[in-house]
């Protein structure tokens, strides 16, 4: 069994965004920034903005974040992400999700510009991806796609099974395995919560995805022998054994899985950390005019 170490990868991928960043601005670009909305005090938002903030300073990009209250009304983040739009020294825009319920997460990321939808959640960005046309990609299935990359998966005429059908991790990483290229070229069955003989199919997975926010879900009997397993998922979960009272848990049950495996992600320090360099690289790139110009 190879780990796939994301926490490395990240780390080498950053190393090469803030020498990237430093021949940017050298050659008299500006300084990315990004912005970050956050509404309300949910405590796992809040940690993942942080990680992106200090993420962002590590590589040199400035970074803002734009805080609500719980009770904030859609018109007031609305009018936020529209003077976003409007601000010039603003390259990248993200609104962390979820967002409260009275509030259209739809609504709201139909009005952050396409050209500066970092995270890859507009339609038009979705549309262009769908449609193999240049596009901010969403930041986890880009990380997955570049972990896959950098340790030469091969994926080409391989069967791969997603567990989880949501619009920011398994719809689009489905597409971007299965699209033309290296990585991809990839058969892909979707699996969610209807599917009725989930356990089989997973058995039959070349590369199995993980993303259903379900601890533990991915057993022993479900994966076969040499399988590449990939776990995106992270819920907290109690622990006696952490200071804390609680740790981060992936869908895949690692212990027992990892033996069967070719490779596979821990959690945490495997799609997590790829996921915010996903994000920094979506940022040059918007400020660099890369995709739209
Ligand atoms: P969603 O809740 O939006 O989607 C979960 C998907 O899993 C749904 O399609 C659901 O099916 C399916 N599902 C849930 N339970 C089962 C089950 N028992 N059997 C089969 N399918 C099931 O989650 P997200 O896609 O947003 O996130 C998934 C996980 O990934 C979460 O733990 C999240 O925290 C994590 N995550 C991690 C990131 C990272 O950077 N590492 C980034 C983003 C998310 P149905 O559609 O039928 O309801």
């Amino acid at each position: 069994m190879n780990l796939l170490n994301g926490k490395e990868t990240a780390a080498q991928i950053r190393q090469e965004i803030a020498q990237k960043v430093k021949d940017h601005t050298e050659k008299g670009g500006k300084t990315p920034h990004l912005a970050a909305i956050i509404v309300g005090s949910d405590p796992a938002s809040e940690t993942y903005v942080s990680h992106k903030v200090k993420a962002c300073n590590e590589v040199g990009i400035n970074s803002s974040v734009i805080k609500f209250d719980d009770d904030a009304t859609e018109q007031e983040v609305l009018e936020k992400v529209e003077e976003i739009n409007e601000n010039s020294d603003i390259d990248g825009l993200i609104v962390q999700l979820p967002l409260p319920g009275h509030i259209s997460e739809s609504k709201i990321i139909e009005t952050v510009r396409y050209q500066k939808d970092v995270d890859g959640f507009h339609p038009v960005n979705v549309g262009r991806m769908f449609s193999g046309l240049p596009s901010f990609l969403p930041a986890t299935p880009y990380g997955i796609m570049e972990l896959l990359r950098r340790y030469k998966i091969e994926t080409s005429g391989k069967h791969c099974v997603i567990v989880g059908r949501s619009n920011i991790v398994g719809k689009p990483v489905a597409m971007l395995m299965s699209r033309k290229g290296e990585p991809g070229n990839s058969t892909v069955t979707i699996c969610h919560s209807r599917t009725s003989n989930l356990e089989e199919i997973c058995r039959s997975g070349d590369i199995i995805i993980a993303a259903m926010g379900s601890p533990g879900f991915v057993k022993q009997n479900m994966v076969k022998e040499g399988a590449v397993v990939i776990d995106v998922g992270i819920t907290r979960v109690k622990s006696d054994k952490t200071k804390s009272g609680w740790k981060l848990a992936g869908d895949v049950d690692f212990d027992a899985v990892a033996p069967k495996c070719s490779f596979i992600t821990p959690v945490p320090g495997g799609v997590g950390p790829m996921t915010i360099v996903s994000l920094l690289e979506n940022t040059l790139r918007a400020t660099a005019k890369e995709i739209y110009s």
